[in-house]
């Protein structure tokens, strides 16, 4: 059950190589850290230098794994994968990571991102007489590893990766070998760290790699193949860095990513203060108080507080938990909305004009009913301020923003959706202020609000189309 009107990424991931520790329940941890990336499926798999095991199903990391289920997952190697669906549905079969056994022996996958070129992979796979037991763009990747040539799984890595257009951070098991691997255009994030009993692991944020007490951590740079070692780590520059444009996703700042967490050097938190300071130079306002929609744009507004010298003060109280339940909620409990999850602190709120920060609108049903909430409990003007541009273009590099007609933002201007918020003010930061808080003009995806790709697409390409093309 979904009841925000977030983009959705699709996957956190995790690789393991530990000689001296149990990494079953090491990955069962790493995942923990992760689950705010997906939370409708995950699986691990381990193997002990000769036999590869794995378990995975659909529900949340606590859900999926049992004492029960951990206690065969015994070896020194491990990935671990935590999903949303945007390629392929939501079922079983879907669920990663996918494990396959090749001429080269046991092989499996876990991939953050999706192919733009999936569609047409796909038909080239089947076409030489593959079967394929998913409609996910991974296992297609999966088995177009399974049949490169090479010596070493890093030669086949390094064959395979310029055929893959889009977003790729993968973690990858074999026999007795996990690898690291990051698209060119480094879309997704992708870090790895050292274990101070020995041995590394890699993951999709450096938030999870502290959770498991990892030191000398750096990210995996676009385009390397890393095999992850007791001591020194063995990198590979499977594409050179200048191959193509990077394309990291501004997104990660805005909303993916754990605040503790770094992307590209910087710290995700203090991103998101500036993001608030940036707010508060374009769009100040006279107010009583700013509250943030918790909890990602929680540091936001604490930056937009700390420069309009505003006071700031909660506004909402959240159960962090209903968004992630897989129960269904009565009818009369889904006309409450936002309700389930958001309730009004009227304290705090009563006779006051208030500025509500939120990191973004997308399909624009969530914003109405929190603006009606603020009304309710007494807020005399609500001034809404969004700590990125105006979302009008779909992504195709696996974050689930919506198709084209979904988004609000490609339907009205910015005083229609203020109008349909029922805000008395509506302000998105811009471009360039966003990018001034990251404190760099290039090397980001900013494609959802300006339309301009990184990577050539198919013109008919949706959301959905991969699907489409293999239903
Ligand atoms: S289109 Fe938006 S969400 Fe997708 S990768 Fe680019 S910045 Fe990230």
């Amino acid at each position: 059950m979904v009841i925000d009107d977030k983009p959705h990424d699709e996957c956190g991931i995790i690789g393991i190589f530990a000689p001296n520790e149990d990494v079953g329940r090491m990955a069962y941890f790493g995942l923990y850290a992760l689950q705010h990336r997906g939370q409708e499926a995950a699986g691990i798999a381990v193997s002990d230098g000769t036999v590869v095991r794995q378990h995975k199903d659909v529900g949340l990391v606590s859900q999926v794994f049992t004492p029960h289920s951990l206690a065969p997952l015994t070896g020194h190697y491990a990935i671990g994968h935590t999903r949303y669906s945007t390629t392929g549905s939501s079922s079983l079969r879907n669920v990663q990571p996918f494990l396959i056994e090749t001429r080269h022996g046991p092989l499996a996958m876990a991939h953050n991102g999706n192919l733009v070129n999936a569609a047409e992979l796909r038909r080239e796979v089947l076409g030489r007489g593959a079967g394929l037991s998913s409609s996910s763009d991974s296992e297609v990747m999966t088995m177009m590893l399974a049949a490169a040539e090479g010596d070493t799984w890093e030669e086949r890595i390094q064959q395979t990766m310029p055929h893959w257009k889009g977003a790729y951070s993968l973690v990858i098991l074999t026999r007795d070998s996990v690898l690291a691997v990051r698209d060119p255009w480094g879309f997704r994030p992708l870090s790895v760290g050292r274990l101070p009993s020995g041995g590394h692991v890699a993951a999709s944020e450096s938030g999870a790699l502290r959770t498991l007490g990892c030191e000398a951590i750096r990210e995996v740079k676009p385009g390397e193949v890393i095999t992850l070692s007791q001591s020194a780590l063995r990198v590979l520059q499977a594409l050179p860095l200048a191959a193509h444009p990077l394309a990291r996703c501004v997104f990660e700042f805005i909303y993916f990513s754990r605040p503790d967490s770094f992307w590209d050097g910087l710290r995700v938190h203090e991103v998101r203060q500036r993001l608030g300071e940036e707010l508060a130079r374009e769009a100040p306002i006279t107010a009583d108080v700013v509250i943030p929609v918790p909890d990602s744009s929680v540091p936001a507004a604490i930056g937009y507080a700390r420069l309009s010298g505003l006071p700031y003060n909660d506004g909402f109280i959240k159960n962090r938990y209903i968004g992630r339940t897989f129960i269904q909620p009565t009818d009369s409990l889904r006309r409450q909305g936002v309700a389930l999850k958001f309730n009004a602190l009227e304290e705090n709120l009563r006779d006051k004009r208030v500025v509500m920060i939120d990191d973004s609108i997308v399909r624009g049903h969530t914003s109405g009913p929190l603006v009606k909430l603020l009304r309710d409990a007494g807020a005399r003007e609500v001034h809404l301020r969004i700590t990125c541009p105006p979302i009008a273009h779909p992504c195709f590099m696996g974050v689930d923003m919506g198709t084209y007609d979904e988004l609000i933002a490609h339907r009205l201007t910015i005083d229609e959706i203020r109008s349909h918020v029922d805000a008395d003010s509506l302000h998105f930061l811009s471009l360039e202020g966003m990018m001034r808080a990251l404190g760099r003009a290039e090397g980001y995806c900013n494609a959802c609000f300006t339309g301009v790709y990184p990577i050539e697409l198919n013109t008919e390409q949706t959301k959905t189309g991969f699907e489409k093309a293999i239903a």
